[in-house]
């Protein structure tokens, strides 16, 4: 008792983070919670590429591994200008 225990300023508080703040992620079509890595590629035509060549550039993304699903939400950004 009345022992104060010294703060160590060189300790950086730590973010404790319980599971149960954590919202699940589930497959959009078949509701599986695993996914796998994988790539998506873009073709980076020659007039933008600074090289003058067309050049692939990866886009990591997430499947589903139950049906290979990639969710809306791990799909990079499109740019909001260019409409397909
Ligand atoms: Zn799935």
């Amino acid at each position: 008792m009345g022992k104060e225990i010294p703060f160590n300023p060189n300790e950086q508080a730590q973010v404790q983070i319980k599971p149960s703040d954590l919202t699940d992620v589930f497959c959009e079509k078949c509701d599986c919670q695993t996914f796998a890595q994988a790539f998506m590629f873009k073709e980076l035509s020659a007039i933008l590429s600074p090289t003058g060549k067309k050049s692939l550039v990866p886009i990591q993304v997430y499947t589903c591994t139950n049906c290979g699903h990639i969710n809306d939400g791990f799909l990079p950004k499109e740019n909001p200008g260019a409409t397909a």
